[in-house]
């Protein structure tokens, strides 16, 4: 067997500790003679799986009582959709940041349903920063404001949450979700596609606070009402059973390993030797400086698109892979999500220092 360094923006590399757990419990999870997949999502052995799924997100992000955390499918993609007709009930106008693609996407969307305010935007720098607000800037009846925490196309990430006063804050944190401390309370809506930080793809994972719940738009689909899968503690419909099995493993995983503060040290050291190995390259150049960069995708460049296709295609043959940037920036993105091992960083860094010198 000959495992790579995957460094693909997702669905992303798992502990393979997880993986291999969950071969070891394919064919027979916990004596019930049969795999997770084959399982009714109504059986006593399923409950207890997402149950203790829910309680790990709890226990690790320190969500509050007040606060759904619902097992949802459809991808980040569909709560784009699914904030506004739930959330835009009063003034039907939505504040928004404009981070890069990701906060485009959900502008695109929300206009179908409700007035978008984009208050601030990079897209002048190719969305390079985190646009700086204050409280005058943001619409004084907003049901909202939506922001994309970590921008996993152009590698940047807030530090700060927006000063909005009482309006609540919608976060995508589809990239970056337990890799850093945050508290919950200050956020409205938390939402994240689980294929990068947490699991396989399939699931999406909304935080919600429960005042927001109940007053959806009357057209909302049913599949699309938090109130429905809050009610039926997510299990309305079929969710997604193995989905969520994996996600509790890898909680699991999180937890033995010390938890979201561990982890964050973990991060901040993997994300700093890569930056400072790219400061100083005379050959690679990173895309974003200063504060805001992500402690989880970092993009790079040379420069000579045919360098970064030698470079990428060298680094495959060497067991590094994934690491085309994303077709809209173009050059090299590594993504380190919590499960890229801090010894595939530095094995990263010394084959650049090796191809460089070459
Ligand atoms: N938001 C962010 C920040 C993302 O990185 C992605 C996926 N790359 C999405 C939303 C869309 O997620 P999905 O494919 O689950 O719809």
């Amino acid at each position: 067997m000959n495992r790579v360094y995957n460094f693909s923006s997702g669905p992303a590399v798992l502990p393979e500790s997880v993986l291999l757990k969950a071969q070891k419990e394919m064919l027979d999870y916990n004596e019930s003679g049969m795999s997770v997949m084959e399982m009714s999502h109504r059986s006593k052995v399923y409950d207890e799986i997402i149950k203790e799924t829910e309680r790990l997100f709890r226990e690790l992000m320190n969500i509050p009582s007040n606060y759904k955390v619902l097992f949802l499918q459809g991808g980040a993609s569909t709560q784009f959709a699914a904030i506004p007709l739930n959330l835009a009930n009063k003034s039907r106008k939505i504040d928004i940041i404009g981070t890069g693609m990701w906060t485009n996407k959900a502008e695109a969307e929300a206009k179908i349903y409700a007035d978008v305010n984009v208050v601030a935007s990079s897209a002048d720098k190719t969305f390079t920063y985190i646009p700086e607000t204050k409280r005058e800037d943001f619409s004084k009846d907003a049901d909202y404001l939506h922001i994309c925490w970590n921008n996993t196309i152009y590698g940047t990430k807030y530090n700060e949450i927006p000063d909005v006063g009482d309006t609540p804050i919608v976060a995508d944190f589809s990239s970056c979700i337990l890799s850093e401390e945050i508290d919950v309370s200050k956020f409205g809506l938390i939402f994240a596609g689980a294929q990068k930080n947490i699991g396989p793809a399939g699931l999406t994972v909304v935080i919600v606070r429960e005042d927001l719940i109940g007053k959806h738009r009357d057209i909302t689909p049913t599949m699309l009402r938090y109130d429905i899968h809050a009610k039926n503690e997510s299990l309305y419909n079929t969710p997604p059973t193995y989905s969520i099995y994996i996600c509790k493993l890898v909680l699991e995983w999180l937890k033995d390993l010390g938890g979201v503060k561990e982890i964050e040290k973990i991060n901040r050291r993997k994300a700093q030797a890569f930056y400072d190995y790219l400061d100083s390259s005379k050959l690679f150049k990173p895309t974003v400086f200063g504060r805001d960069r992500s402690l989880m995708n970092i993009p790079f460049v040379t420069g000579n698109e045919e360098i970064d296709k030698k470079f990428v295609s060298e680094a495959t043959a060497a067991g590094f892979v994934n690491l085309k940037g994303h077709r809209s920036v173009g050059g090299m993105r590594a993504s380190i999500y919590n499960a890229m091992p801090e010894q595939g960083i530095l094995d990263l860094i010394s084959f650049m220092e090796k191809f460089e010198n070459k």
